[in-house]
C-alpha cells in the first residue's frame, strides 16, 4: 500500500512522539489554522483538515498503528468527527471536561423565512436573504483583544477555567471568577468587539427555491449561521418556506384545481372558453354541450412541476343561474319552458319519479 501523506510531517512530531505531544501539536496547528479564524482562506481550510485527519489518526492507537504498519489508516469506521477531536483536545487541555464553558460549541442556528407567490413557486427561484449573524470579529481575529495584543494566561486559574479549594477530604472545584472559566484573561478590549471576539455582520444570501417547493419546506444552509464558540463550528440557517394563497388556483401536490363558472346557456350549448395557467399563458378549455356544475375538466400538464413530476390543471365548472331578468327575458325563457318540456332534464325527471314512489 502507497502511503500517501505523512501524518507525522504534517503535525510536526517524530515518528515515536508520545500522545502528549501529538495532542499538542494539534493544538497549536488547529488555533492557527481553524476556518472561522481564517474567514475565506481555503489554503487554511485545506490546511485544517489535513491535520485534523492526521490527528485523528495518529491519536489512536489502533488506527496509528495500522497506519505505522501499512502506511494507510483507511480501513473500516476510519472516518473521524471534529466534534469528538474538539471534545478530546480542548476538554482536558483546560482541565475540565464538557460542563467547561471552554468547550468548542456550535453556533447557534439561524431562522428565517420567505414567504413566495404560486407563481414562483411554479417557476422556481432565486430569492436573496439579508441575515445578521455572529461572525469572529476580524480586527482582533476573534481573541477579543486589542490589535497588537493577546489574551493572556489567566493568573488565577492558570489557564483552567477552574479554581480548586481543598475542603476537608473533598477538593471542590468553581469556574473562575477572574476570567469567568475562559482561561485567560483580555488586558486591553478590541475597540470594534468590545473583548466579545465577535461582531455581527449583515449578510445577504441568495436562496435557490427549486420549482414545486411545499408549503412549510425547510432549507437548510449548513454554516452559515453564527460563529461557534471556542473554535467550535458554525451554526446552519434554517429557512421556512410559506406559500401565498391564489386568488384562482389552489393547490394539492403538483396539482392545481380551480373553478370557473359558465353561463347556463355556454353549458346547454357547449364552447370553448380560454383561461389563463400559473404562468398566465391561455389555456384553451373545452365546454361540452350538457355540463353539469361540479363538471371537472382535467387539464394535462398544467398543474405545478420539479425535477420528476408534472401535475395537472382541474377546472371544476359551476353553472351560473341567471338572476335579475327583465319582462323580455322571463318572456322567452317561459316560452323556451313550453317548447321543451321535462325531457330535456332527466335528472329531475328522475328525482321526481323517486319522490312520487316514496311518498305513494
Ligand atoms: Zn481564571
Ligand atoms: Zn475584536
Amino acid at each position: 500500500m502507497r502511503q500517501n501523506k505523512d501524518y507525522y510531517e504534517i503535525l510536526g512530531v517524530a515518528r515515536d512522539a508520545t500522545q502528549d505531544e501529538i495532542k499538542k501539536a494539534f493544538r497549536k496547528l488547529s488555533l492557527k489554522f481553524h476556518p472561522d479564524r481564517n474567514l475565506g482562506n481555503a489554503e487554511a481550510e485545506e490546511k485544517y483538515k489535513e491535520i485534523s485527519e492526521a490527528y485523528s489518526v495518529l491519536s489512536d492507537s489502533e488506527k496509528r498503528s495500522r497506519y505505522d504498519n501499512f502506511g494507510s489508516a483507511s480501513g473500516p469506521g476510519m472516518g473521524f468527527d471534529f466534534g469528538d477531536i474538539f471534545e478530546d483536545i480542548f476538554g482536558d487541555f483546560f482541565g475540565s471536561k464538557r460542563q467547561s464553558r471552554n468547550r468548542p460549541r456550535k453556533g447557534a442556528d439561524l431562522h428565517y423565512k420567505i414567504d413566495l407567490t404560486l407563481k414562483e413557486v411554479a417557476v422556481g427561484v432565486e430569492k436573496e436573504i439579508e441575515v445578521s449573524r455572529l461572525i469572529y470579529c476580524e480586527m482582533c481575529n476573534g481573541s477579543g483583544a486589542k490589535a497588537g495584543t493577546n489574551p493572556e494566561v489567566c493568573p488565577v486559574c492558570n489557564g483552567t477555567g477552574q479554581v480548586k479549594k481543598q475542603n476537608g477530604f473533598f477538593t471542590i472545584a468553581t469556574t473562575c471568577i477572574r476570567c469567568g472559566g475562559q482561561g485567560s484573561i483580555i488586558k486591553e478590549p478590541c475597540e470594534k468587539c468590545h473583548g466579545t471576539g465577535k461582531t455581527r455582520f449583515t449578510k445577504k444570501i441568495k436562496v435557490k427555491i427549486p420549482r414545486g417547493i411545499e408549503e412549510g419546506t425547510r432549507v437548510r444552509i449548513a454554516g452559515e449561521g453564527d460563529a461557534g464558540m471556542s473554535g467550535g463550528p458554525p451554526g446552519d440557517l434554517y429557512i421556512a418556506i410559506f406559500i401565498e394563497e391564489h386568488e384562482i388556483f389552489k393547490r394539492r401536490d403538483f396539482d392545481l384545481f380551480c373553478e370557473v363558472p359558465i353561463t347556463f346557456i355556454e353549458a346547454a350549448l357547449g364552447t370553448a372558453i380560454e383561461i389563463p395557467n400559473i404562468f398566465g399563458e391561455p389555456v384553451k378549455v373545452e365546454i361540452t354541450k350538457g355540463t353539469q356544475t361540479g363538471d371537472i375538466i382535467k387539464i394535462t400538464g398544467q398543474g405545478l412541476s420539479n425535477e420528476y413530476d408534472t401535475g395537472d390543471l382541474f377546472v371544476s365548472i359551476f353553472v351560473e343561474t341567471p338572476t335579475k331578468l327583465n319582462k323580455t327575458q322571463e318572456a322567452l325563457l317561459k316560452q323556451f319552458a313550453e317548447v321543451s318540456g321535462i325531457k330535456i332534464h332527466p335528472k329531475t325527471s328522475n328525482f321526481w319519479k323517486k319522490i312520487k314512489k316514496i311518498i305513494s
